[in-house]
């Protein structure tokens, strides 16, 4: 159930509210989005100035992306809808001597409340677990800055994303754990680029961020087959 003003889905937040106590245990449930982060971070602070910039991590869980985002000096604010998630962030933050806003507000309600604050704005690996994803890529459109930069990272929909997100991740490399994901909830890179336009949103560039099973490293760049992020800049 989710009401039409907080999109969220209780199952998917009491979900990451049961794991909440691993997300720093580099070897746990959360391993592959420690694994990723070194990309991820590198792509986005390529492709965006991160240094005194007000930066926006949407679902950012126990803030693996937001601390990353804040050494290299930018103004973090991480929003999540799971409690106990933003608990485990704060108290990761202050052992690790960091300055971040952590607050529990769907992207929707903030972006009422503080439009066109932030200059870059991440929305990784949340949209595949929210009832309605255009909505969070309006309202990230809304938060942005003219000018702004905004990253999305979720997973295609096709019959390679089911083998290789769902049973070779889930199933046979035991990358994440099961039930993690739903392939009804995957996105089409199409999808995603047009509703970003209905938001005002230009593309800038996507990439793929693959898995190879026999090196066990990610790597960013080729086909966005499976795992993809996505570029966008809101017009001056
Ligand atoms: N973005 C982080 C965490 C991804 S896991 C990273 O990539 O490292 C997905 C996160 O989205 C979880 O922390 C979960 O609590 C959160 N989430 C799920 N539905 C949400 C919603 N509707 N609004 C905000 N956060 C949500």
């Amino acid at each position: 159930m989710s009401t039409r003003k907080e999109n969220v889905d209780p199952a998917e937040i009491a979900k990451f509210e049961s794991m909440a106590s691993r997300w720093w245990n580099r070897q746990g449930e959360f391993k592959a989005l420690h694994d990723i982060n070194p990309l991820r971070l590198d792509y986005i602070r390529s492709r965006s100035v991160l240094l005194i910039s007000h930066v926006l991590d949407v679902g950012c869980g126990g803030g693996i992306l937001s601390e990353a985002l804040a050494s290299l000096g930018a103004k973090v604010t991480g929003i999540d809808m799971a409690e106990t998630a933003l608990s485990a962030a704060r108290y990761h933050m202050r052992r690790a001597g960091f300055h971040i806003c952590y607050r529990k507000i769907s992207v929707e309600s903030l972006s009422e409340t503080e439009p066109c604050r932030f200059d870059v704005i991440c929305c990784l690996e949340l949209l595949e677990h929210v009832p309605n994803p255009s909505s969070v890529v309006t309202a990230c459109s809304k938060l942005a800055k003219p000018g702004g930069n905004l990253f999305f990272a979720t997973i295609n929909r096709n019959i390679k994303s089911y083998i290789f997100a769902i049973i070779g991740a889930e199933y046979v490399l035991r990358l994440v754990p099961r039930g993690t994901h739903s392939f009804k909830k995957f996105i089409k890179p199409s999808d995603m680029q047009r509703w970003a336009q209905q938001a005002g949103l230009s593309f800038r560039d996507a990439t793929g961020l693959n898995y190879n099973p026999f090196t066990k490293q990610y790597k960013l760049g080729g086909n966005v087959h499976v795992n993809y992020i996505m570029h966008f800049s809101k017009s001056e």
